[in-house]
């Protein structure tokens, strides 16, 4: 079916971007067809307010840049045009493009790189919702999918069959999980079972865009949701079973984690903007972090032993990896008030950030660590008792 369905929808009332506007009113003055798509368009029949406007044309790359002075093509799989705006604004305006040719049931998707027309454009996107075209000129919604339908059901419905879809790339199982929850809209029945059962798929995507997935799970204002439906259908098992186990072990300390993301979603909700990554992924493994590291005289080489296994799975960056440590390290004396020298640190904010989190979703505070003066002591202590048991060993690590 090449003809879409059409939809009168009329954002007229100042809720488009009008520079997104200029670049598709200017891309079909000059003989292209162009359209809004994508999240803005879901975003706008939803009553959301965009995150950015992207635009689909039939403009090859080489002809958007030409027509737009302040653009700049990028990307090497798959080429697009940037089309910078004041204060750093971007439209992002990619060429029509269809899937591959040999696109087989279970089969990874590799290369997505063959131009195209409006209609396989819209058809290799992962959700209905995600794969309406909004043509600015008429005030219409193009949609070729049945999407319109699920805006009106409010639910998350992949284009073709789910399992496949979530095979071919299993970070899509993240991707509905944060639409569901940040739209507040219900998943599929069929996108829910076959989530569930391809979300051993996951191990096997690209590491660096779980990471990123899971970051958007958090920065979105609806962790509390996203967490919970991915703990609910086996998915964080998957990719956090250490927060899994945590969550399902014990009601009353997984009761801290929940509150601690909704107090995530209330500070971003009232920020109206994420906290820094770190705050995020150190709220989000703080508990169990901090279980392992309990009575552990050794707390940064107990965090770090936690955190190993997490940074390999989700190919976690290092400058975050070794932040969270830190704070887990220094959590007792940062609770007990005592930063010392840590309080000068860049990191020291954040940490603060981190803990409040934790407070306000009542937690008691960790145990503060022994004080210098202990520990001076139970050192001398320590250094006695070797020297008694191997007097001629000078090799004491103090
Ligand atoms: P957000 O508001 O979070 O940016 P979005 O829908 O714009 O949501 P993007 O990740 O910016 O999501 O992707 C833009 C569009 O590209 C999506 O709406 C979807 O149509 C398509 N898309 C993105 N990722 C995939 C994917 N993994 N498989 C198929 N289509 C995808
Ligand atoms: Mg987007």
């Amino acid at each position: 079916m090449k003809r879409p369905e059409l939809y009168p929808a009329d954002f007229d009332d100042g809720r488009i971007d009008a520079d997104a506007e200029k670049v598709v009113r200017r891309l079909t003055r000059h003989g292209h067809e162009a359209y809004l798509v994508g999240g803005c368009v879901r975003d706008l029949l939803l009553g959301h307010k965009p995150k950015d406007f992207d635009v689909a044309t039939s403009a090859r790359p080489e002809d958007v840049r030409a027509l737009f002075r302040n653009s700049r093509i990028i990307g090497r799989r798959f080429r697009l045009v940037h089309v910078l705006f004041s204060a750093g604004k971007v439209i992002e305006t990619a060429t029509f493009r269809r899937d591959p040719d040999q696109r087989s049931a279970g089969a990874l998707i590799r290369f997505d790189n063959a131009f195209g027309e409006a209609h396989e454009d819209a058809r290799r996107r992962d959700f209905t919702i995600n794969a309406l075209f909004y043509d600015v000129e008429r005030s219409q919604v193009l949609d070729w999918t049945g999407g319109m339908r699920d805006i009106e059901r409010r639910t998350v419905r992949t284009i073709g069959e789910p399992d496949v879809r979530f095979r071919e790339d299993p970070v899509r199982i993240l991707r509905a999980i944060k639409f569901a929850a940040r739209l507040d809209i219900g998943l599929h029945p069929s996108v829910y079972d076959a989530a569930v059962q391809c979300r051993g798929a996951l191990a096997m995507a690209a590491r660096p865009r779980l990471f990123e997935e899971l970051l958007r799970l958090l920065r979105g204002g609806a962790s509390h949701r996203s967490f919970w439906l991915a703990w609910e259908m086996g998915v964080l098992d998957v990719l956090l079973p250490e927060l899994s186990a945590y969550l399902s072990d014990d009601e009353a300390a997984a009761r801290i984690v929940w509150r601690t993301f909704s107090a995530i979603d209330r500070e971003t909700k009232s920020r109206g903007a994420p906290l820094d990554d770190i705050v995020l992924c150190t709220a989000l493994l703080l508990e169990p972090m901090l279980e392992a590291c309990d009575g552990d005289a050794d707390r940064v080489s107990a965090a770090y032993d936690f955190l190993e296994p997490v940074v390999d799975r989700l190919n976690v960056p290092r400058r975050i990896a070794e932040a969270v440590r830190r704070i887990a390290a220094m959590a007792p004396r940062l609770e007990a008030g005592r930063a010392g020298r840590f309080a000068r640190t860049e990191l020291y904010p954040l940490a603060m950030q981190a803990l409040e989190l934790r407070a306000e979703a009542g937690a008691t505070p960790t145990l503060p660590a022994p004080t210098p003066k202990k520990k001076a002591k139970a050192k001398a202590k320590k250094k006695r008792a070797k020297s008694d048991a191997a007097p001629t060993k000078g090799t004491d690590r103090i």
